[in-house]
């Protein structure tokens, strides 16, 4: 049995012990001995449990508890004879703090669960073509793996034989299968749906997307909201001012002449209207049931301070490579200077972009794959971020990059084929060695299929300024731009990672930002935006790190949901303890200066919580989820 169930099952035992006594009083009388047995079970099942937590709680961290308010007014009730109303309200604090804990426990599980979808061995085909069973922990990379229909991807690998579709939606929330062939990234806990796929193991079972991202989110769990903040410290504070006021309340009308019973009841009713249960628990429902929600969307919060964040961030800047752009780019033209052959640069590249992670890598070496070309062996490299990459081969050294890097090297790229080159509106990477160029190539980068509608989500969502940030060139930035529903001067290229932070800064001054990355050179303007938002999937590792959410689905439009979603919870946040607070001081009110009845105290501050509870775990029901 679980917490949870345990949790219920005394919350059902209170509600038992309360409906034998409301039935003894309202409607028949019971016998004595079963509406006392009733009140007892009340008081066991309902006080023990928060009276164990409260004085650990005590004496365990020096830490008063709000528990141990509610079972001090419950003692108090039963003291001056109103033990059906303490009954009350041990019944429904026990419910509030069972709904809470299951608030909690969803989100935590919306994330356990993708662990859990994680088959524990896999069919593993060794050298000599015999498929044999093992346990996923063992698995290498450079393992290859048979997945049978059905089957789940236990780790991150590349597809090297069959085709097939996947059912991604484990982790990206979209139920559309993706279509996967040789060479295709294949990612764990996904499900293979008809074909036989044979799969490479590229990461092992740490290094997986899902299992280091679930690390990144809960390490980052840490990271509290503000709000969250507030209502602990505010929590902690006024359970103290609460217990000392109560019993100077009770002192006072000692003093004045009450009647011992008369003031007891009458402090235990302030004791009760008092209790902060309800500021408490109001921000942590709503921001837990918000981080499971985008959770099942695709879209991780490293903690509740993201999404607060997020909801007030005013301006998006986009990076344009493998952000907007698929990361699935296409070598075009390949032009080699004069006494050299295109062969010879696609080799000399291939060498040189085999020890990139960048975008513009993998496609130059889906290139020389397909035309049969090896790449040549390449040592030293260095990577220079938005400017390309430099190395060693047996004739010297070469280097790879854009006009930056042609510029530093200063080498120049001249004749009619680079002319026509450059006229193509698309990413160019040049080879050379020293002041000589060797040739270039045109890579084709296409926009995400769901940037451009996201980008309109996000405007109509009231994103007040959208820009782009590319360290590619002016005419593939605006291409890809203007495409995208951008105006020109939201579109900034040429950009090393520096000028990435500085218009970052910029935008910052107006408001806040966030920034959305995937590469090596973003990870600085994600560190410095707002809120940093690393392409989950297809992102570097660096960026993952430097971000305060991961976007494991590759559909941009999910920002602006989960942007509204931030703004959605801000909201009930705001509603939660502006309900609280106020219900707070009207009960205090009455208590301190009206005959406020016991009942009514009980009714209006466990009723107050419950309705904070229920309206944070509103946010559940919306998930970020497009169809
Ligand atoms: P973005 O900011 O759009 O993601 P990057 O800053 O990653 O783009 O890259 C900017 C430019 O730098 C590329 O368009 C390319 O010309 C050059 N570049 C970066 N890395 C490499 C590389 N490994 N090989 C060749 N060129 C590169
Ligand atoms: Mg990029």
């Amino acid at each position: 049995m679980d917490e949870d169930d345990r949790m219920m099952g005394l919350t059902l035992a209170t509600i038992f012990g309360l409906g034998l006594a409301l039935i003894d009083r309202f409607v028949i009388d019971l016998p004595d001995q079963v509406t006392l047995a009733g009140l007892v079970i009340a008081y066991l099942a309902g006080g023990v449990p928060a009276a164990w937590e409260a004085l650990a709680e005590l004496f365990g961290k020096f830490r008063l508890d709000i528990d141990l308010l509610m079972v001090i007014a419950a003692l108090a009730a039963a003291q001056v004879g109103a033990a059906l109303e303490g009954t009350v309200l041990l019944a429904l604090f026990s419910l509030s703090g069972t709904l809470e804990h299951r608030a909690m426990g969803k989100a935590r599980r919306a994330v356990e669960a993708l662990m859990a979808l994680r088959p524990e061995t896999a069919l593993r085909l060794d050298a000599d073509g015999m498929v044999s069973e093992v346990a996923v922990a063992e698995l290498a990379v450079g393992d290859r793996l048979v997945l049978r229909p059905g089957a789940r991807v236990p780790v991150d690998g590349r597809v090297v034989d069959g085709a097939g579709e996947v059912d991604e939606s484990t982790i990206t929330g979209e139920a559309e299968p993706v279509a996967k062939v040789a060479g295709a990234l294949v990612h764990e806990a996904t499900v293979n749906l008809h074909g036989v796929l044979v799969m490479h193991v590229t990461k092992t079972l740490a290094e997986s997307t899902v299992a280091r991202m679930i690390l990144l989110v809960t390490q980052a769990q840490a990271m509290k909201a503000p709000s969250e903040r507030f209502s602990e410290w505010f929590g902690a504070r006024y359970t103290v001012a609460v217990l000392v006021g109560s019993v100077a309340v009770y002192a006072v009308l000692l003093w004045l002449g009450w009647s011992q019973p008369d003031a007891l009841y009458r402090a235990a009713t302030v004791l009760v209207a008092a209790s902060p249960c309800a500021v408490v628990i109001s921000v942590p429902a709503a921001i837990l049931s918000a981080l499971s929600a985008s959770a099942r969307g695709g879209v991780l919060f490293k903690g509740g301070a993201a999404i607060e964040t997020l909801a007030t961030v005013r301006a998006y800047a986009f990076d344009k490579t493998g952000t907007l752009t698929t990361g699935r780019a296409e070598v075009g033209a390949i032009v080699a200077a004069d006494g050299q052959s295109e062969a010879e640069v696609l080799r000399l590249l291939a060498g040189i972009e085999s020890h990139s992670e960048h975008h513009i890598a993998a496609a130059v070496l889906r290139a020389a794959q397909d035309r049969g070309v090896t790449p040549a062996p390449v040592t030293e490299v260095q990577a220079a971020p938005s400017e390309g990459i430099t190395g060693r081969d047996a004739a010297g050294q070469i280097w790879a990059g854009n006009e930056r890097m042609l510029a530093r090297m200063g080498a120049r790229a001249e004749g009619a084929a680079f002319d026509a080159l450059r006229r193509e509106s698309q990413t160019l990477v040049y080879l050379g060695r020293g002041a000589q160029v060797i040739g270039a190539v045109a890579v084709a980068d296409t926009p995400r299929a769901s940037a451009k509608a996201g980008i309109a989500a996000l405007r109509a969502a009231g994103a007040q300024d959208i820009v782009m940030m590319t360290g590619d060139r002016r005419t593939v930035a605006l291409r890809i731009g203007t495409g995208l529903g951008l105006r020109e001067d939201e579109i900034h290229a040429g950009l090393l990672p520096e000028d990435k932070v500085r218009l970052v800064d910029a935008l910052a001054a107006k408001g806040a930002v966030a920034f959305v990355g995937d590469g090596v050179n973003d990870a600085a303007a994600l560190a410095r935006a707002d809120v940093g938002i690393a392409m989950g999937m297809a992102g570097s590792e660096v960026a993952l790190q430097a971000a305060e959410v991961a976007l494991l689905s590759e559909d941009l439009s999910r920002l602006a949901l989960a942007h509204q979603l931030a703004r959605r919870t801000s909201r009930i946040i705001r509603q939660n303890l502006g309900f609280a607070i106020g219900a707070m001081l009207v009960l205090v009110t009455g208590g301190l200066f009206f005959e406020l009845p016991l009942p009514v105290a009980v009714i209006g501050h466990e009723g107050g919580t419950l309705l904070v509870v229920l309206n944070g775990l509103r946010l559940l029901r919306d998930p970020i989820r497009v169809s």
